[in-house]
């Protein structure tokens, strides 16, 4: 609708509302100013002026919960008797003085939410103001489905997985990371994480377990608190973990994480080093079926004997299937050719990578290695970063502890699913 409009909108009768603006998209407000909209699990209220975005956050909402009650899979929540009463507000006053928001609810950036009621702020765009509604939706929804959502991070990481949405109305899909930062105005969180991550300050999952319920807005911890969710719903090895460590959501504090730690305890070291992966790889168009990285706890050793292991281009971090120990040299040699997309004529890059392009400072197609140590890092509150090198045609390398090794393409996470082949890669020690 016409921007110059809102003000109209507002403040003229209902009935003169409607016969002028029978045609139009505006909403059509009450003599209070305010709106009101029913849905199957929410009850909106609101002085939005845009009938078209009211109603599709109604319609967004109940598609989502339904989807939350799949995800969740617990089948003692029974969601018929869940329902929201949310008030999504640009003029916050107008719901003060209708008694809409109670005084014991403190003031707050962008939403809150209290048992079954929810209160969002209207934001710059209706994308993000609909990733609000459904992040304090789903608070009140763990609240009434597991009588809470445990510590810190698993409350804003649950909100911001179950938040994070593509799509409107019936075609809604939650816990869809965004292809690209248009379709996601304002949202913010990767533009964030990579300003920490350019600052040396990605947390240790330690530290991300350690936030304290003061967030109040701060983008950072929001964004790696769904990291860490997101990577529990990510491998398929911890999704039943996920799903447990919510059914405990009504403990708020340190036995909630103490049950965290004791169910992955065995995986600890495989969890912490995909968390050192995603922590620096999460980003626009991040696909879990391609960026599922092939860790255990029973990787043997590899005892220097010669080796071959194939990168394919369309795949993120590739293992090669053994832990190498500390105190060696070994030599990188690769080789082949890898399409990285067909455009008027196809990109084929070699191991160095094609100049024409950079990611990250890098060449595009680069045949990157990671050097990635088996042991949890020490417990400070940020991450080291990743040692990772670019492995050209031939690399001597020095491997100081016991590791991993990794090798992917130099692209953006987004860009692999048009790649294809493999480069070919073999590993000796150096004598
Ligand atoms: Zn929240």
């Amino acid at each position: 609708m016409n921007r110059s409009l809102p003000i109209l909108c507002i403040y003229l009768v209902a009935a003169t509302v409607s016969a002028v603006f029978a045609m139009s998209d505006c909403a059509v407000h009450a003599a209070d100013g305010l709106i009101r909209r029913e849905g199957q699990f929410i009850e909106l209220t609101t002085d939005l002026d845009s009938d078209d975005e009211i109603n599709k956050l109604v319609s967004t909402f109940d598609a989502a919960v339904t989807q939350w009650v799949t995800f969740w899979n617990d089948e003692s929540f029974d969601p018929a008797a869940f329902k929201v009463q949310a008030c999504v507000m640009r003029d916050e006053s107008l719901f003060r003085q209708q008694g809409l928001i109670p005084n014991e609810i403190p003031s707050f950036p962008f939403g809150y939410a209290s048992g079954q009621r929810i209160w969002i702020k209207a934001q710059p765009s209706e994308y993000y103001t609909r990733h609000l509604v459904l992040h304090e939706g789903t608070h009140a929804y763990m609240f009434a489905a597991f009588d809470g959502a445990g510590t810190t991070w698993f409350q804003e990481g649950t909100a911001e997985l179950l938040g994070l949405h593509s799509g409107t109305g019936q075609s809604v899909k939650v816990n869809a990371i965004p292809a690209d930062r248009e379709s996601v105005p304002y949202w913010g969180r990767f533009k964030r994480m990579d300003q920490l991550r350019a600052e040396g300050q990605i947390p240790t999952i330690e530290t991300v377990m350690g936030y304290q319920p003061n967030l109040i807005g701060d983008v950072g911890s929001y964004a790696w608190s769904w990291a860490f969710v997101d990577l529990l719903q990510g491998y398929p090895a911890y999704r039943k973990s996920l799903l447990e460590f919510a059914t405990a959501g009504s403990d708020q504090g340190p036995d909630f994480d103490r049950l965290v730690r004791q169910k992955l305890q065995d995986q600890w070291p495989i969890v912490s080093a995909r968390w050192r992966l995603l922590s620096h790889d999460l980003d626009y168009g991040f696909d879990w079926s391609r960026e599922q990285v092939e860790l255990s706890m029973t990787d043997g050793l590899w005892r220097g004997q010669p080796m071959q292991t194939n990168v394919k281009a369309d795949q993120g971090w590739q293992t090669i299937g053994a832990r190498v120990p500390g105190g060696i040299k070994i030599r990188l040699q690769a080789s082949g050719q890898i399409t990285l997309a067909e455009t008027t004529r196809p990109w084929i890059s070699e191991p160095s990578g094609i100049t024409l392009e950079y990611h990250r400072d890098r060449p595009l197609g680069q045949l990157l290695v990671c050097v990635l140590p088996n042991a949890i890092p020490d417990k400070s509150e940020f991450l080291e970063p990743l040692e990772i090198h670019a492995v050209k045609d031939e690399l001597e390398l020095e491997i100081k502890q016991y590791s991993w090794l990794l090798f992917r393409v130099n692209e953006a996470s987004g860009n692999l699913s048009d790649n294809r082949g493999s480069f070919d890669v073999s590993l000796s020690v150096k004598p």
